[in-house]
């Protein structure tokens, strides 16, 4: 059985076609810059790579792509269902469900704390319902792993009506990631999940680190939004809750320009006054670039500092994963943040550390030291089982 998997951004549209048992994939594809005149989808087929334009730079006209690409293949009949990633389902769901009117008003009431993302989930939705109106459409929601965390890691120390009447509240983000690479730490640690206290750091252009106890998500760095906790690409993380305010009268920024400016040129960009992305900052570093050297060390330090904090969700901590494009790939990030953990237990092992890049996981410590790991995530099979699993129940209730 094949799924198709949809993973929509503001304007991006991620497509894969898996084999949810076996990860195979025939089919993936990348549509950006929608609503642009320059949007165009580029699509990996059977290991081919083509680059299609988009002269509408619509959702629709990228799933017209996307159809033609199935049929070309021979497959567009044995698709059995659609799974989306979806950001923010609010507190409503914990497990991925059949999308129905009801989950669409759902993911509507969400759109308020996720403003960016869920109406371009929604217009995914919409677009895959008209171009497979026969299949089942399952969301997954990036916030659902988090829904176990208690109230003493959810709940922040605000008036308790801004929680009941607001929903502020902690949520949690990238869960679909952590618990991916959760239980894959657990099987490459020979251990069962169900036995096992995890801190995961999903590392990509957004970050976050989540404490997993038994499987379950027990504690996690980002918050009511995509802005809290560890520095980001471009988003600060964790600042004062007086900045606004002080910032709006001192330069006269409105709330809009300040929470834009948090989000869009902070970060790794705004240290380092250079580039969002790590490679780069650890490349100019090399090359004596004090800013971003401090970048780079402002980055590990707070990681180092929350993964710390983590542990204290935990009984035992029984290993540290690292994943995302920054986790699996940049061995001195990783050596970095390890070096600021001795006191945990962590012993790197050097040339397991170096080893450990383009997709190349596995144990990066040496063996008197507590586990640290890499892990390649893969979303697009987590949402494929997910999807899987929930048209095997729907089914069985037919
Ligand atoms: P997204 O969150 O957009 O999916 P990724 O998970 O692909 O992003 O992560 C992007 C980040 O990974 C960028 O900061 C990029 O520089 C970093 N990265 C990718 N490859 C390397 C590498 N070889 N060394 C250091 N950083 C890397």
């Amino acid at each position: 059985m094949w799924t198709l998997v949809v993973n929509c951004g503001s304007s991006s549209l991620k497509f894969a076609l898996l084999n949810p048992d076996s990860g195979e994939m025939p089919l993936a594809g990348l549509a950006e810059r929608l609503g642009s005149d320059l949007a165009a989808v580029r699509v990996d087929r059977e290991g081919e790579r083509v680059s299609v334009p988009l002269p509408h730079g619509s959702y629709p006209e990228a799933f017209g792509v996307l159809l033609a690409e199935l049929d070309a293949l021979g497959l567009r009949r044995e698709v059995r269902a659609v799974g989306h990633r979806v950001v923010h389902g609010g507190d409503r769901f914990s497990t991925p469900v059949l999308i129905t009117p009801e989950v669409l008003e759902v993911i509507r009431a969400c759109v308020p704390l996720a403003p960016l993302h869920n109406p371009a989930n929604l217009a995914g939705i919409e677009a895959a319902q008209a171009a497979f109106p026969d299949l089942p459409q399952i969301a997954v929601f990036d916030t659902a792993f988090h829904q176990t965390m208690p109230p003493v890691a959810y709940r922040y120390a605000v008036p308790t009506d801004w929680y009941t009447q607001h929903g502020v509240r902690r949520y949690g983000f990238h869960g679909i990631s952590h618990e991916y690479v959760a239980g894959e730490a657990a099987r490459l640690l020979g251990r069962d999940p169900s036995g096992l206290n995890l801190v995961t750091a999903h590392l990509g252009n957004g970050c976050s680190v989540t404490a997993v106890r038994g499987g379950h998500s027990v504690d996690t760095s980002m918050g009511l939004t995509p802005l809290e906790g560890l520095v980001m690409g471009t988003r600060s993380g964790d600042v004062d809750p007086g900045l606004p305010d002080y910032l709006a009268r001192q330069a006269g920024l409105s709330l809009t320009q300040i929470t834009a400016a948090l989000n869009r040129e902070s970060g790794l960009l705004g240290l380092s006054g250079l580039t969002n992305d790590m490679r780069e900052l650890e490349e100019a570093a090399g090359r004596g670039n004090e800013q971003a050297r401090l970048a780079v060390e402002i980055f590990v330090y707070r990681l180092a500092k929350t993964v710390a904090g983590m542990a204290t969700a935990l009984d035992t901590l029984d290993g540290l994963v690292f994943t995302g494009g920054i986790g699996e790939n940049s061995s001195g990030v990783r050596a970095a943040t390890l070096a600021r953990l001795g006191l945990l237990g962590f012993r790197l092992d050097e040339a397991a550390n170096e080893r450990a890049v383009r997709g190349q996981g596995g144990l990066i410590t040496r063996p008197d030291s507590v586990p640290a790991l890499v892990v390649n995530t893969n979303e697009e099979l987590m949402i494929a089982r997910e999807t899987a699993e929930v048209v095997k129940v729907v089914g069985r209730g037919l």
